[in-house]
């Protein structure tokens, strides 16, 4: 009985799959290589030199190549969450991101910060950037990088074919034969079809590509981008709404590094697999002391110093903190998260 349901369940899934990501695993895996084919005979025609034709012909079949298997990798690694204990709660801790002990109402499971419930993927998807009918999975930790490389490869690719397809263009008109000799019609016609597809296509492409560069800079996901830019933050105003802190950000560089698993393929679509699997994050080490309001009863607004503070730090040693803390900020109210902390 339970396995007579597992296999309808398995069938229904296929079945969902072939619906929702069939039209776009068609486009690419049967539009894509005719159009490549197109691409081979633009730079046979254009009668460029040898060696630059043989160039410009292996980058069509490497990008495609690129491409498709960035988007195998995309689909088919998932970034559901681990199965692990909701952790103790520290109350020691100022921050509430080392908290981190929600749980998921659907999946009753431990949500790790940065995690999300998929309503359309039924499960909780680490780091969740967004859900992609394109791919009919979400994209996440895991997958995040292949996504972004198949973005980054299509978007490559569009703009060579784009390219290619001008040039030809050109040529064609300025043919002394005229622009309709040199193919059969049914060139022309799918030339045609295909160049209002591309041309879209390869624009939507393009801001693809450039708002996922702009979440890697900054180390953040579509849905925390979306939420005002900002994930939840660490230090609030008195009374104020919450201010747009992105606690991930370290530097583009790390940013940069982090997200490719500091690996030196980072062109190479691979699973990313990180050592904390997705429950556990670095956080900007510095927290300037602008993200803390220091209010004192007397003067409502205080000049804040042009210091830093080490975030790590005071996550490990909170007592120690609090007893240079309570030095420096003599009679003044500190206020992080709505907890309210009296060094006095
Ligand atoms: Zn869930
Ligand atoms: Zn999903």
């Amino acid at each position: 009985m339970i396995h007579s349901s597992d296999h309808n369940q398995r069938r229904k899934k296929r079945a969902q799959f072939k619906h929702q990501a069939g039209p776009f695993i068609i486009f690419f895996t049967v539009l894509m290589p005719t159009n490549c084919v197109i691409l081979e005979q633009f730079y046979f025609d254009l009668k460029m030199d040898p060696t630059t034709q043989l160039i410009n012909g292996f980058l069509v079949f490497y990008f495609y190549g690129m491409a498709m298997w960035s988007y195998y990798q995309s689909i088919t690694i998932k970034n559901y969450t681990i199965e692990k204990a909701i952790p103790l709660q520290d109350n020691r801790r100022i921050d509430p991101i080392y908290k981190n002990t929600n749980s998921c109402l659907e999946c009753n499971k431990w949500k790790p910060i940065r995690t999300h419930h998929c309503s359309l993927c039924g499960k909780c998807i680490l780091k969740m950037d967004h859900h992609c009918p394109w791919i009919h999975n979400c994209v996440g930790l895991r997958n995040h990088r292949s996504f972004y490389l198949f973005t980054l490869y299509m978007t490559i690719g569009a703009i060579q074919y784009s390219y290619a397809s001008l040039i030809y263009f050109r040529f064609l008109f300025q043919s002394s034969q005229g622009f309709f000799f040199h193919q059969s019609t049914f060139f022309y016609i799918y030339w045609g079809l295909t160049s209002l597809v591309l041309y879209p296509t390869c624009a939507m492409l393009c801001f693809l590509f450039f708002y996922h560069t702009s979440l890697i800079l900054n180390n953040q996901t579509t849905l925390e981008q979306m939420k005002s830019g900002s994930n939840e933050n660490c230090c609030i105003q008195n009374d104020k709404p919450p201010r747009s802190i992105n606690l991930f950000d370290r530097g583009i560089l790390s940013n940069i590094a982090w997200f490719f698993n500091y690996s030196y393929f980072w062109f190479l679509p691979f699973e990313n697999i990180y050592k904390e699997d997705g429950t556990k994050y670095s956080i900007s080490p510095l927290c300037t002391l602008q993200d803390i309001q220091i209010n004192n009863p007397q003067i409502p607004i205080v000049q804040i110093p042009e210091q830093q503070f080490d975030f790590d730090k005071i996550e490990q040693k909170y007592e120690e903190y609090q007893a240079i803390a309570k030095l420096k900020y003599k009679n003044k109210r500190i206020v992080l998260i709505g907890k309210e902390i009296q060094l006095d």
